[in-house]
C-alpha cells in the first residue's frame, strides 16, 4: 500500500476477503440477483441478528443509514434531544441532524472511553427523546446504568455497535441491548460488505417502520407508486448481502485474531511509562476494533510520531475530535459544559494498525518502531 512517503509496511487496516466471499458474491452475479433483493440478503439479515441476538435485522447501505433509518422508525424529529457521546465518529451526531433534531453531547468514562452514565443523567432535558451508546473501539459501553436512566426518563436506547460486532457485555451482545442496535459493515470494520450496515431491533413495530422506510415508503404492496411519507433508498444489495454472509461465517475467527493481536500490543507497549493501554473492564469482552493507546505529551508531539511511524512504513492515525468541537456543531446546544475526558483522549489518542488483513508479525513490527521511537522521542 502507497503513502505520501513512500511504501508502508503496515498499513492501518486491510479487510480480509478472499475465496469464500468470491464465491458467494459469483453465485449471486450467475443467479442474476444483483439489485436489493434476493436469498443472500434475507439470509444475512437473519444469521446476523440472531449472532447478536438482535431480533430483527434490516439491512442498510451504511452504518450512517443504518443510525439515521433507528432514529427514523423510532419518530424522533425537530424539537427531540438525543444524547450520544462527545468521543466518538461524526455519523452519530449527524444521523441525529438528520432527523431535524439536536444532538446533546455527553462525556466519556475515563477508562472505557464510553458513553459516562452520570453525565448522561444531567445532559437529559423534558426534551430528550432518546440515548445513543457507543461502543468505542470495540469495547461495550455500560448498558445497565444507561438502560435504567433510559426506562426512569422514557427514553429510546439506540446502541452504535458499528465498531463492536460480537462484543460482549456481560455475556451478552452489544447491539442486542436496546431499543435497536446499529452496526456498520466498511471495510475496516469487525466483518465487511465494502459499504453496508444493518439495525436490528427486537421490536416488530421498529423492524417494520425500518422496512418501510428503507424503501421509500411504498402506499400499497402493488408498488403503484403513491407513498405514505418521506422516506429513503437506504436499500444493501443481494451482492453485498453475499459478501456478508461469507464474512459472518468467520466472525469468530476475526475476532480472535483481533484479541491475539491486543495482546501482542499489550506484551510489547505494556511496560512503557506515560502509554495508557486500551481497557476491558471486567464486565467486558473487547473485539478491539482499532487499537487505540494514548501516549505523553501533547498534540504536537503526537504529530510528529506519527510521522516518524510513517516514515519507518507504519500507519497510524490520531484518535476521533470530540464532537463539540467540530466546526458545524460547536455553536449548537449539545456543545454547551466541559468534556475533560473527550478532550484529554483526542489529544493524546493514536490508532495503530489492527483489523482482520494486519498479520500478528505487522502488529509486533508496529509496536516495537512504536516503542522505540516514543524513546527517541523523550530524549
Ligand atoms: C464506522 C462508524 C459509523 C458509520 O458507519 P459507516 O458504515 O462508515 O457509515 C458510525 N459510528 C461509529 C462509531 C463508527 O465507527
Amino acid at each position: 500500500m502507497r503513502t505520501v512517503s513512500g511504501m508502508t509496511s503496515v498499513p492501518m487496516s486491510a479487510p480480509a476477503v478472499g475465496p469464500a466471499e468470491l464465491a458467494l458474491v459469483s453465485k449471486a452475479i450467475e443467479t442474476g440477483w444483483i439489485s436489493s433483493r434476493g436469498q443472500f440478503l434475507t439470509d444475512f439479515e437473519e444469521a446476523f441478528a440472531r449472532y447478536v441476538r438482535g431480533g430483527q435485522g434490516i439491512a442498510t447501505t451504511s452504518g450512517t443509514t443504518a443510525l439515521h433509518l433507528a432514529l427514523a422508525a423510532l419518530r424522533i424529529g425537530p424539537g427531540d434531544e438525543v444524547v450520544v457521546p462527545d468521543f466518538t465518529m461524526i455519523a452519530c451526531a449527524n444521523a441525529v441532524l438528520y432527523c431535524g433534531a439536536t444532538p446533546i453531547f455527553g462525556d466519556v468514562d475515563p477508562t472505557t472511553w464510553t458513553l459516562d452514565p452520570a453525565d448522561l443523567e444531567r445532559k437529559i432535558t423534558r426534551r430528550t427523546r432518546a440515548v445513543m451508546p457507543v461502543h468505542i473501539y470495540g469495547h461495550p459501553a455500560d448498558m445497565d446504568p444507561i438502560r435504567r436512566i433510559a426506562r426512569t426518563h422514557g427514553l429510546s436506547v439506540v446502541e452504535d455497535a458499528a465498531e463492536a460486532h460480537g462484543a460482549l457485555y456481560r455475556g451478552r451482545s452489544v447491539g442486542g441491548l436496546g431499543t435497536a442496535g446499529c452496526f456498520s459493515f466498511y471495510s475496516n470494520k469487525i466483518i465487511t460488505t465494502g459499504e453496508g450496515g444493518m439495525v436490528v431491533t427486537q421490536s416488530k413495530a421498529v423492524a417494520g417502520r425500518a422496512r418501510r422506510l428503507r424503501d421509500l415508503a411504498f402506499a400499497h404492496a402493488t408498488r403503484d407508486y403513491r407513498h405514505s411519507e418521506l422516506a429513503f433508498n437506504y436499500r444493501m444489495t443481494n451482492v453485498q448481502a453475499a459478501i456478508g454472509l461469507a464474512q459472518l461465517r468467520r466472525i469468530d475467527e476475526f475476532i480472535e485474531h483481533r484479541r491475539a493481536c491486543a495482546r501482542i500490543y499489550a506484551d510489547l507497549l505494556g511496560d512503557i511509562d506515560g502509554v495508557t493501554l486500551p481497557a476491558e473492564a471486567p464486565w467486558a469482552r473487547n473485539v478491539y476494533w482499532m487499537y487505540t493507546v494514548l501516549i505523553p505529551g501533547g498534540v504536537t508531539s503526537r504529530a510528529r510520531i506519527i510521522r516518524r511511524l510513517a516514515s519507518e512504513g507504519i500507519e497510524s492515525r490520531v484518535a476521533f475530535w470530540p464532537l463539540h468541537r467540530q466546526a458545524f456543531l460547536r455553536k449548537g446546544k449539545g456543545a454547551k459544559g466541559r468534556f475533560p475526558i473527550a478532550d484529554d483522549l483526542s489529544r493524546r489518542g493514536l490508532s495503530l494498525p489492527s483489523g482482520n488483513g494486519i498479520t500478528e508479525t505487522m502488529v509486533a513490527e508496529a509496536a516495537q518502531t512504536l516503542k522505540r521511537v516514543l524513546r527517541e522521542d523523550a530524549r
